[in-house]
């Protein structure tokens, strides 16, 4: 079954905006407005939500499925994820665009900048169906960490106050790599014991990772299977190794990576760790994390006039 469903967004129901103010910068309020313009234009009436407070998107998002044509995350990975739970076995599809700090999915998805090139895709964009990861009975779409980068999300959201930048990352991220002590964990993947040692953690629904890095280099988000990165790690000159190889794409094939794919996985460790989900601070070990495949609908860009091939290379494979 492909997991290409259909291009066609209904048009007698609203079009949603789920707007998170704390994402995002100045010059995208313009974009907003531009953006509902353009929706107008196109002959869907516009409704707007603000949330104040964590999990209002996923609240906001269930509660308006049945009277929504599609719905428009405003915001960064968190927001997305948020509506994404909230949107979760219906019909109505999410439109993922960047107005965050990072973009994982939408950056993916080459979904693009420009409102009146967002509303191009509710108009003639496709929809595909996407799996989404579990993990101790929280949801995430793009890529999760444990360890390392986990304690760098810890220390930027124990000063966030507003807002944050990519430049918000650089001190959390240099004194963590300095005073970073590399947890002994032990890595099971469909029951099986992968790993047990010093090292990190990656699992993954999509490619990408923040700085251009493709941690889960071969990750489909549409094939029902995480992929899992285990870097073995016991000293920071080890990091800046991985860190090169990943850079390069070369990683899977080095000694010390174990890289596969799997349906369930659970990562113990000697002391609590936490992990970062989508860029936000997630649960401590020990983390179960599982895949609920085909569980939300995306809008995504439609193939472009010719194009020689299918733009999504798995589009219209069986799965
Ligand atoms: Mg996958």
């Amino acid at each position: 079954m492909s997991s290409l469903i259909t291009n066609m967004i209904e048009t007698g129901k609203p079009v949603h905006v789920v707007i998170n103010p704390r994402s995002g910068y100045g010059g995208q309020k313009r974009l907003l407005g531009e953006l509902r313009r353009e929706i107008r234009q196109a002959g869907w009436e516009v409704v707007e939500y603000v949330t104040q407070a964590v999990a209002d998107a996923t609240r906001y998002a269930k509660s308006i499925a049945p009277q929504a044509s599609a719905v428009i995350a405003w915001g960064g990975d968190g927001t997305v994820n948020e509506v994404a739970n909230g949107l979760a076995d219906t019909n109505v599809p999410l439109l993922a665009v960047r107005a965050g700090t990072e973009n994982l999915l939408a950056k993916e998805l080459s979904i693009p900048k420009r409102p009146a090139d967002l509303v191009g895709l509710l108009k003639s964009g496709e929809i595909m169906a996407c799996d989404i990861g579990m993990i101790n009975g929280l949801s995430f779409h793009s890529i999760l960490g444990v360890g390392f980068d986990a304690e760098v999300v810890r220390r930027v959201s124990r000063t966030r106050t507003g807002h944050i930048s990519h430049l918000s990352y650089f001190w959390p991220i240099w004194r963590t790599f300095w005073e970073h002590n590399f947890p002994r964990l032990l890595v099971q993947a469909d029951g099986e014991t992968i790993f047990q040692g010093q090292g990190l953690v990656f699992v993954g629904n999509i490619s990408r990772y923040s700085s251009g890095l493709r941690i889960c280099r071969d990750a489909r988000f549409d094939d029902g299977l995480l992929d899992l990165v285990v870097f073995e790690c016991d000293q920071q000159a080890r990091l800046l190794l991985h860190a090169a190889w990943t850079l390069l794409r070369l990683h899977p094939l080095k000694g010390n990576v174990i890289y596969r794919q799997a349906r369930r996985i659970r990562v113990e460790s000697d002391k609590p760790v936490h992990c970062q989900l989508d860029g936000d601070l997630g649960p401590t070990t020990p983390l179960d994390i599982s895949i609920s495949p085909r569980k939300i609908k995306l809008i995504v860009p439609g193939s472009p006039p010719g194009w020689p091939g299918p733009f999504w290379p798995w589009k219209g494979a069986p799965v």
